[in-house]
């Protein structure tokens, strides 16, 4: 009898895995080769980083334009969802004591004011419990201009794509290493961004970005390929020189704390 039970249990933990690996792929196979790579976007082959440990956290400096102090969003607005998606309204995720924290049903959050190159720190903790596999454990992301993302997930002994972990530009260059902590503790993002140029409709500075994950740098004046796109290789679009910064709503609820950032007006070009 003890040996059908555990039989059983057995069989049914291999379900609800095989049940978790198909709605939370870990990567494709069928989707279109990155130009100038031999991967594929989100290949399940390619290559992980190696895993490290990081270091510590950092305060707001003085001529930082400081997003979130731990009291209140009035720096930022709900960009809605759905059929209301574009519509901004008053922000609606939850804030508790010096944090707030994904709300379910809400929009993805953007800042009031607009920005083009910056110095971008935040420090986030995903879902200390945790429950799904790959893309749906602690899903969010830090789309710059509302369009060029750095990924945030829990990476912590959580197989995705490389292309699609924490710290990576999503759907184009993992992270030089996985400086993630575990999942319910806090991490620092440091990210420099120089925002692509366009005269008329061309592109003629691509946007670059340097990402430092709990201090450790990930991201390297990475030249990045365009916007974020999701199974499908991106091209940039011609845009206004400054746009909002974006965190994304993926139904996970990730948590954010001290967020400052720093207008870069002297970037050389
Ligand atoms: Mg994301």
């Amino acid at each position: 009898m003890r040996v059908l039970r555990f039989l059983v249990i057995v069989t049914l933990s291999a379900c609800a895995l095989l049940g978790q690996a198909k709605k939370y792929p870990a990567g494709y196979t069928d989707t279109p080769v990155i130009p100038g790579m031999q991967w594929r976007v989100h290949d399940i082959a390619r290559p992980h980083p190696p895993i490290i440990t990081p270091g510590t956290a950092t305060a707001a400096p003085s001529d930082a334009v400081v997003l979130f102090d731990g009291k209140n969003l009035s720096k930022w607005l709900d960009q809605g969802r759905g059929p209301n998606s574009g519509k901004t309204g008053p922000a609606k995720w939850i804030v508790r004591d010096g944090y707030f924290e994904v709300a379910p049903g809400a929009g993805s959050l953007i800042t009031k004011e607009k920005f083009g190159d910056m110095q971008l720190h935040l420090e986030f903790a995903t879902p200390a419990k945790v429950e799904k596999a790959s893309q749906g454990r602690g899903n969010s992301g830090v789309l710059i201009m509302g369009l060029y993302e750095i990924q945030v997930l829990d990476s912590y002994n959580n197989i995705t794509y490389a292309d699609g972990q924490a710290s990576a530009i999503y759907g184009q260059y993992p992270p030089l290493v996985n400086a993630s902590r575990p999942p319910g503790q806090w991490q620092t993002y440091d990210i420099i961004f120089e925002a692509p140029r366009f005269e008329g409709d061309d592109l003629v500075k691509a946007a670059y970005v340097t990402v430092l994950h709990n201090g450790v740098l990930t991201q390297h004046r990475q030249k990045m390929l365009g916007p974020m796109r999701h199974k499908v290789n991106t091209y940039y679009e011609a845009h206004d020189p400054n746009g909002p910064i974006m965190l994304q709503q993926h139904s996970n609820p990730t948590r954010y704390r001290n967020i400052w950032v720093r207008k870069l007006d002297k970037v050389q070009q």
